[in-house]
C-alpha cells in the first residue's frame, strides 16, 4: 500500500548492495548492482538516450561509453546514500515537505534516469564520480550533468512531475524545466562554475546544426513538447525541453532577482523566486498544471520593474520565449555616459539580431568602472532597435550588456 494516493507507481528487481542514510525521519536506501549490469544489457547508449547529454557530435549517433563495474558497490552506494539525503533535505527546505517516509534509488543499467514517487531509476552513470565519468571520455559538462545535475534533478521530481503533474506534452518542459533547475540552484551554493558550465552547454547545443544544416533551436517552442522531435530534428524533444526549459527558468529567475535590487539590498535576491517555487507546490500538489496556470501564478508576484508598457503581465515573455523559438544576438551601440547638472546618464541601443521583429526582452545594462560591473537596470529591448536612459554611478565609464548570462542568446 502507498502512504497516499499516487499518480504511478514503479519497482525495480535485481541483485542488489543497499545503503542507507537518513534524511530527518526519512530513510534513504540506495541500491547499487553487483558486478555490472550494463555489461550484461549494454546500452544502446547515443546522445539521445539521456535527455540530459550533450551530444559529442552533432547530428550523429555517437555512442557512449560503458563504465567500468563498480570496484566497491557497498562504499558507491553508500556515498549515493548520504548524498541524496543530504539533496532531500536542502529540496524539502526549499520546496516544502518530502511526502513519503522512505526514498529508494535504484541503479538503472542505461544512460537513462527516472523520478517516480518515493523511487529513483537512477543511470549507473550517476553511480560515478566526475574523474571517472572523464576517464571515460565524456565532457566536462556531460560529466557535471551526471555526476552533480541528475540525482537532484530526478529527487526534484518528487515534487515536480510526480506531486504537481502536467496537464497535458505542452506543459513536459515545465516540469523538466523547474526540476532542472533546482538542481542547478543547489548546484551553484557549492559549484557555481558548473552551472555556468552547464547553461553554456545547452547554449552551444541549441546553436548546433541539424543534419540538414539547420540549428537545433528551431525544432520549436518548448510547449510542442514530445512532438519536438521528428525526422528533422531526431533529438529536437531532449534539447529544446531540456536546453531551452532550462534557460527559460533560468531567465525568470534573473529578472526577479534583479527586480528585487534596492539601494539597501544592491545585489537583490531570490525570495520572491523561491516564495514562487514553493506555493506552485502547495497550490498544485495532486493536480495538473497548465502553461497559463504557471504564467498567472509569475504575474501575481510581478514586481513593478518587470512590467511591460506598465501591465502586470508576462504576455511579452510568454508569446516570444516560451511560446516562440526566440534565440537573438544582443549587440549594444552608440554606448555614452553623459554627465549633467542632474547626474550621470547612460544611454545607448540594444539591437536584437537575428529575432522575430516583435521580440520583447528584458536586458541587463551595466556600467564598467575598472574590474567592477555595476548594475544599472534592465531595459525591454522591444524589436529591432531600442534606445535607452538609465542613470549611472559617476565612476561609469563603459557600458556592457548582460555580462552575466541571464538571458538566453546565440552564441
Ligand atoms: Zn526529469
Amino acid at each position: 500500500m502507498s502512504e497516499q494516493p499516487i499518480p504511478i507507481a514503479g519497482f525495480n528487481l535485481g541483485e542488489y548492495v543497499e545503503s542507507s542514510a537518513k534524511a530527518g525521519d526519512i530513510q534513504v536506501d540506495a541500491y547499487a548492482a553487483r558486478g555490472n549490469e550494463l555489461q550484461r544489457s549494454p546500452a544502446t547508449a547515443s546522445y539521445g538516450s539521456s535527455p540530459l547529454l550533450s551530444p559529442h557530435a552533432p547530428g550523429t549517433v555517437e555512442p557512449v561509453p560503458l563504465p567500468p563495474p563498480l570496484q566497491n558497490p557497498a562504499g558507491t552506494g553508500e556515498s549515493l546514500a548520504e548524498r541524496a539525503a543530504d539533496t532531500l533535505s536542502h529540496e524539502s527546505q526549499m520546496l516544502g515537505p518530502y511526502p513519503f517516509s522512505s526514498l529508494s534509488l535504484t541503479e538503472n543499467p542505461s544512460a537513462e534516469s527516472q523520478g517516480w514517487p518515493g523511487l529513483i531509476f537512477l543511470s549507473s552513470y550517476a553511480y560515478l564520480q566526475p574523474e571517472q565519468l572523464r576517464g571515460m571520455g565524456l565532457s566536462p559538462a556531460d560529466a557535471v550533468i551526471y555526476s552533480e545535475v541528475m540525482m537532484p534533478h530526478e529527487l526534484a521530481h518528487q515534487w515536480y512531475g510526480d506531486q504537481v503533474s502536467w496537464a497535458s506534452y505542452h506543459e513536459q518542459w515545465l516540469l523538466e524545466g523547474l526540476a532542472n533547475y533546482i538542481s542547478l540552484l543547489l548546484l551553484e551554493r557549492s559549484q557555481a562554475a558548473d552551472v555556468q558550465l552547464t547553461l553554456e552547454n545547452y547554449r552551444q547545443i541549441l546553436a548546433s546544426r541539424s543534419r540538414e544544416g539547420r540549428r537545433i533551436v528551431e525544432a520549436g517552442p518548448v510547449t510542442l513538447g514530445s512532438r519536438l522531435s521528428s525526422s528533422h530534428f531526431p533529438n529536437g524533444y531532449e534539447i529544446i525541453t531540456y536546453g531551452r526549459g532550462t534557460w527559460l527558468i533560468h531567465m525568470l529567475r534573473c529578472m526577479l532577482r534583479d527586480a528585487s535590487r534596492t539601494p539597501e539590498n544592491p545585489a537583490g535576491d531570490d525570495t520572491v523566486f523561491l516564495a514562487l517555487l514553493r506555493s506552485l507546490v502547495q497550490q498544485y500538489k495532486g493536480k495538473e498544471i497548465t502553461n497559463t496556470n504557471f504564467e498567472e501564478a509569475v504575474e501575481a508576484v510581478l514586481p513593478k520593474p518587470l512590467w511591460f508598457e506598465n501591465r502586470k503581465s508576462l504576455d511579452w515573455f510568454f508569446d516570444g520565449w516560451v511560446n516562440g523559438t526566440a534565440f537573438p544576438q544582443l549587440e549594444l551601440s552608440g554606448a555614452k555616459v553623459a554627465r549633467t547638472a542632474k547626474g550621470v546618464t547612460a544611454t545607448g541601443i540594444i539591437h536584437q539580431n537575428d529575432a522575430p521583429f516583435d521580440l520583447v526582452t528584458s536586458v541587463p545594462v551595466y556600467g564598467v568602472d575598472g574590474d567592477h560591473q555595476i548594475y544599472l537596470g534592465r531595459v525591454f529591448a522591444e524589436g529591432a532597435e531600442t534606445r535607452f536612459t538609465l542613470p549611472a554611478p559617476v565612476n561609469v565609464k563603459q557600458l556592457v550588456l548582460d555580462p552575466y548570462h541571464t538571458v538566453l542568446t546565440e552564441p
